[in-house]
């Protein structure tokens, strides 16, 4: 594979290569791809030329780095760095410039982290392809027929495509492991609570939260010791002690008890997506964990229960998009008339279809049919879930159906929605959970999620380590992520795809 976090900061210490050459042959091959991928939204090539200067300075001074520190990222275009656009993909913000940072940056920039640019998505997080981005989808790096996944589609791609070593995405329900699937690489949805969400764009505020999308298992865990911890300006903070991820990263599950919930393998999910979760439950056996059967009976009730809370949440948040406070005005002809032309020019189609959605869910006469009822069920997945942890420490699902799609192949939102069932009851319950790659299928990457208990991030990443150590073959990189040329340590460490 090559090109991760931890192969790079080695070489950097060493003095292998400065952090200046390869955030420069980074936004090179950037710049070469990007026609054809679509990852970015916008650059911050200078400032990132400025922290990379700034970490040799310390590398020189023999001062210690942080392991992320001079490694060129991307951030989702829905939070926050002071001085530059946050578009949400959203013609509404498309020249808003952000006054502060968001708590990940804030901590980011502790660490000396390298942004190359803001990454394109969803409208406001709502969707599953990018394909409802208002500045055009972006394109899978294994083959540009095919989506990237979404929301946090160009953070997918863009890692893929190695146009960034590692990203930061938002997962509200499946967006940071739906397109870490599609494109063959590790994205990590945390607890709720545990990543700050001050400085995210909200989209439903009880189920958002950001994660890292990298190259592998170790990366993930070393870009989350960076944004983890308790924030007081995010009310739904947890409170807890900052841990080190990477002593999770321990290549032994004996004694593990892997659940495996048979309504998350029901009818929609592809044969060769079941198949190779079998297998890698069938490798889990050999290591010495436990395979249980477990069941979860309302699964199937998740889409339902989503498609109800996220639009409900979402009308509440998207309300302060009103032509007076941020970003895009429609001039009317008094302000009823501005508000009017304002929301219905600076939102796309599937945004206006969510706010219509929550805001009948939330009216007087269907409140309690609809916001109140799916309320309940999200109470009972919560306590199935719960119900299921006494029997095991992980939970294995597919991170999505099968393999990408084609671009257009949902041309009905409803069945795209659909697509949602493996990813939105872990939201809604909370949970952290982790996509690693478990397999092709026609040269496009399949997913498998491991699901843990609240706070179970390290068991999570245990098992995806033990599994990803195992299996060099599934991590390798996308054609479009392959760097020619590009210097001594890179060409190095892609012989051979390690
Ligand atoms: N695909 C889901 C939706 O459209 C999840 C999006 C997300 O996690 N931000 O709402």
């Amino acid at each position: 594979m090559g090109y991760t976090i931890h192969e790079l900061h080695e070489q950097l210490v060493k003095k292998e290569i400065s952090a200046v050459e390869l955030t420069k042959k980074i936004m090179a091959h950037r710049d070469a791809v990007e026609g054809d991928i679509h990852a970015y939204l916008s650059t911050s090539d200078k400032a990132a030329l400025e922290t990379a200067a700034r970490v040799d300075e310390k590398i020189a001074k023999g001062e210690e780095i942080s392991d992320l520190a001079g490694i060129p990222g991307a951030i989702k275009d829905n939070m926050c760095i002071k001085g530059e656009t946050c578009t949400a993909a959203s013609k509404m913000l498309e020249h808003w410039v952000s006054p502060y940072d968001a708590t990940v940056i804030e901590k980011l920039k502790k660490e000396d982290f390298i942004s190359l640019g803001k990454t394109n998505m969803d409208e406001f997080a709502m969707g599953s392809s990018t394909e409802r981005s208002a500045f055009g989808p972006s394109r899978n790096p294994w083959n540009t027929d095919y989506v990237p996944g979404g929301s946090s589609g160009g953070s997918a791609a863009a890692v893929a495509a190695t146009e960034a070593i590692w990203s930061l995405g938002s997962d509200t329900g499946g967006s940071i492991r739906q397109p870490a699937s599609f494109n063959g690489i590790v994205g990590l949805k945390p607890t709720y609570g545990l990543v700050s969400r001050y400085g995210l764009l909200a989209f439903a505020s009880s189920l958002d939260q950001i994660g890292p999308l990298t190259k592998d298992v170790t990366d993930a865990a070393i870009v989350l010791n960076a944004i983890a911890g308790h924030d007081e300006r995010d009310s739904t903070s947890i409170p807890q002690e900052k841990k080190d991820y990477r002593k999770a990263l321990i290549r032994d599950v004996k004694g593990m008890r892997i659940g495996v919930p048979k309504e998350f393998f029901g009818k929609g999910i592809k044969p060769e997506t079941k198949e190779a979760i079998d297998k890698a439950l069938a490798f889990y056996e050999k290591e010495g964990a436990e395979i249980v059967d477990v069941s979860i009976p309302h699964i199937n009730s998740g889409v339902s229960v989503y498609y109800i809370i996220a639009p409900a949440e979402a009308s509440s948040n998207l309300a302060r998009y009103d032509g007076v406070s941020y970003g895009f005005r429609a001039e009317g002809k008094d302000i009823i008339d501005m508000y009017i032309k304002t929301r219905s020019q600076g939102f796309g189609e599937e945004v206006k279809r969510r706010i219509m959605l929550g805001n009948y869910v939330l009216s007087a006469g269907y409140y309690d049919a609809y916001y109140l009822k799916a309320l309940k069920v999200r109470t009972l997945l919560k306590q199935e879930f719960d119900e299921a942890f006494k029997k095991c420490d992980v939970i294995a699902a597919p991170s999505a159906s099968g393999t990408s799609f084609k671009f257009g192949a949902f041309s009905d939102p409803l069945s795209l929605y659909m697509e949602d069932i493996c990813t939105v009851p872990v939201n809604l319950i909370g949970a952290p959970s982790i996509s690693i790659p478990v397999g092709f299928k026609d040269d496009l990457p399949l997913g498998m999620q491991l699901i843990g208990r609240t706070l179970g991030e390290e068991t999570i990443l245990q098992a995806a380590y033990t599994f990803e150590q195992a299996h060099p073959e599934f991590t390798r990189t996308a054609p479009k992520g392959e760097i020619k040329e590009i210097g001594k340590l890179l060409r190095l460490k892609n012989a051979g795809n390690r």
